[in-house]
């Protein structure tokens, strides 16, 4: 049986994305080498300071919660292989939804892949067409351009959504909301759970 490094794990509500509003069940794996400046769960970048469990136990976390979906988030959870996770998830009857700068290649099954790209490290071509939903972090005003570009390297199906980054919300949504009204394949990602005080 193997092991996946935890940060944490709990039920909330999904506060971004084109999930926002669902319940769901958030388990952040450990370990990120991507490196964002900007990144608020620095604290998940070291695998080594966190806690291995078992896939077991970790199923079982969900299986006592009414959850209808599942969260894998890290970090970067694609550092790990997925496969037994989701596997075991899936036959709870609860869908898998994959958060993921695509840094690395794909394992496990998705019912749902949020692909979140990082400038600081590319995602992989063949994880970016596997994306549900895009949703690009805009930090600086030449996020913009990296969001077009990025969007030419998704399937025509999957949902383009442009997020502030928190810090600098109130500066950046106003360049936002006028992106998305000129661009309007675009749709606008508010990280309601901040607003909500929800983790
Ligand atoms: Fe943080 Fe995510 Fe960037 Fe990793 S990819 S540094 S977890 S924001």
């Amino acid at each position: 049986m193997s092991k996946l490094p935890v940060m944490e794990h709990f039920y909330t509500i999904q506060g971004e994305g084109i999930y926002t509003g669902h319940a769901a069940y958030f388990i952040r794996l450990a370990g990120c080498d991507v490196g964002c400046h900007w990144c608020d769960v620095k604290e998940s970048w070291n695998a080594d300071e966190h806690r291995q469990y078992e896939i077991d136990e970790m199923v079982s976390w969900v299986a006592q919660s009414p959850a209808p979906m599942v969260v894998i988030t890290g970090g970067e959870p694609l550092m790990h292989p997925l496969d037994e996770l989701t596997r075991a998830i899936r036959a709870l009857g609860k869908r898998t939804h994959l958060e993921t700068s695509a840094a690395y290649p794909i394992s496990g099954t998705w019912d749902w892949v949020c692909v979140s790209p990082k400038k600081f490290k590319a995602p992989r071509p063949e994880v970016l067409l596997l994306a549900n939903e895009l949703k690009v972090v805009i930090n600086h005003p030449s996020d913009f351009e990296f969001a077009q570009h990025h969007a030419q390297g998704v399937n025509p199906q999957c949902k383009l959504l442009l997020q502030a980054e928190w810090s600098k919300e109130s500066v950046h949504l106003p360049k936002i909301i006028d992106f998305c009204k000129t661009n309007p394949q675009f749709t606008i990602s508010l990280q309601t759970h901040k607003y909500l005080n929800i983790p």
